[in-house]
């Protein structure tokens, strides 16, 4: 459901719409759902929120998953050998 104001605003594509609560909305990532690292648009003040991407295809929906977990694997690698390190 999109709100259309009366005067017609100035069609661009990169201009997030606004929502019920008319605060400036931000553009999000999405990390965890079914779309990783899919754009968002919300504003966090209210439940309004509508995609911006297109939708993520089928192998990337199957690739991102996997490196974000690696990413997530090296992360707590690191965090392991900064304890060991300042143990020393
Ligand atoms: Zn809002």
């Amino acid at each position: 459901m999109q709100r259309l104001t009366k005067s017609a605003p100035r069609k661009s594509s990169m201009a997030p719409p606004s929502c019920f609560c008319d605060r400036p909305s931000k553009l999000m990532t999405a990390w965890r759902d079914a779309n990783p690292g899919r754009s968002k648009i919300r504003t966090g003040a209210c439940v309004f929120w509508r995609w911006f991407d297109p939708p993520i295809c089928p192998r990337s929906r199957q690739i991102i998953p996997g490196l974000l977990r690696r990413i997530k694997e090296l992360k707590d690698q690191l965090r392991g050998l900064k304890l060991q390190d300042q143990g020393m």
